[in-house]
């Protein structure tokens, strides 16, 4: 009877810790239901106790980051409208003051393509240190750094000329400041300073008196034009006028392009006064005059020459007098690099 009772007493031990007789690996999975009480299900499908782990680190972590990204967000969304007057005035902005120049700031500029430029300003006019303005006509979108040499250059060196001459100057002829372009507007070419709002194309000054200073007019006296010359080259890293290339007959170009060594260039022939330029134009030539090493070859050369004389008009010649047959050339001479 007691083997009987421990058989029947340990029947159900052991049926609480295998599922089944023949289930060795622990697969008698429908066993727990009907051993737990329905009403632990409900309490066990919540899972309750392996939440409040991970609970509270998941609940904190999002907590910052939502606020984090919505901060993101909301000092986004307010900075387009409010940039520029948010932004950080740069050293030069603080020092171009309208004792200087009357140099409001304009938004940057970005694109197209690497056009543009920060730190920008229209100037519009300088003023000398007598409190006089020299207006700039039409004003010119610069770089503060050009707009500030522009203006020391003015205030420094031009008004000290105008006033060797007995006046003022009242105007600066801008004939062209921020312009999205490559070098001498060839299209595929490297991007002018202009397009990068370094730059400033200068045509003329006009005088309180009435007199206009024309940078490139061979009827300013020489004198007049060499000390414009020698004060450009002295301030900008580039000066482009007359003889650099056909695009600067009519005017000066001035920008601070910065170049491996700081090297500079300063291209801008003075031409002398036109009565003894003009005399200049090709004559007969006398049949004693000893052959040129281009004729003597043959007639072909001739052709030649003559094919290389045109290819030459097409490209910028920094040694090319402006002189005998420019006339053709000029209407490409307007607005370059
Ligand atoms: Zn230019």
């Amino acid at each position: 009877m007691v083997t009987v009772a421990l058989g029947l007493s340990l029947a159900p031990a052991e049926a609480r810790k295998y599922a089944a007789p023949l289930d060795l690996f622990g697969f008698g999975l429908p066993r727990p239901r009907g051993t737990v009480h329905p009403a632990r299900i409900p309490a066990k499908i919540p899972l309750p106790r392996p939440r409040p782990e991970d609970a509270p680190k998941e609940v904190a972590k999002p907590a910052p980051e939502r606020p984090a990204v919505e901060e993101k967000l909301a000092a986004d969304k307010p900075a387009e409208p409010t940039a520029p007057p948010a932004k950080q005035a740069s050293a030069c902005r603080l020092a171009l003051t309208e004792e200087i120049a009357i140099a409001p700031s304009v938004p940057d500029i970005h694109g197209p393509g690497s056009c543009g430029g920060q730190d920008l300003v229209r100037l519009e006019a300088i003023v000398l240190p007598d409190k006089r303005k020299v207006q700039v006509k039409p004003a010119a979108i610069l770089r503060c750094g050009m707009a500030s040499a522009i203006a020391n250059w003015v205030r420094s060196d031009m008004a000290p000329l105008a006033a060797s001459l007995g006046s003022t100057i009242s105007d600066l002829d801008n004939f062209d400041s921020f312009e999205c372009r490559g070098r001498n507007r060839i299209v595929g070419a490297m991007l002018s300073e202009h397009g990068r709002a370094n730059a400033l194309d200068v045509r003329a000054f006009k005088l309180a008196n009435g007199q206009s200073i024309g940078l490139t007019d061979r009827t300013v006296p020489r004198e007049l034009r060499e000390r414009v010359l020698h004060s450009v080259c002295a301030r900008f890293s580039t000066v482009l006028g007359p003889g650099s290339d056909w695009y600067h007959e009519d005017h000066i170009h001035l920008d601070l392009m910065q170049r491996r060594n700081d090297y500079r260039i300063c291209q801008w022939n003075v031409w002398d006064p036109l009565p003894q330029v003009a005399p200049l134009l090709p004559t007969e030539r006398p049949e004693e005059a000893p052959p040129r090493e281009v004729a003597a070859k043959s007639g072909e050369t001739n052709e030649g020459a003559e094919q290389g004389d045109a290819a030459k008009s097409g490209t910028p010649q920094p040694d090319e007098p402006a002189g005998a047959g420019q006339t053709p050339r000029k209407p490409a001479t307007k607005k370059r690099r």
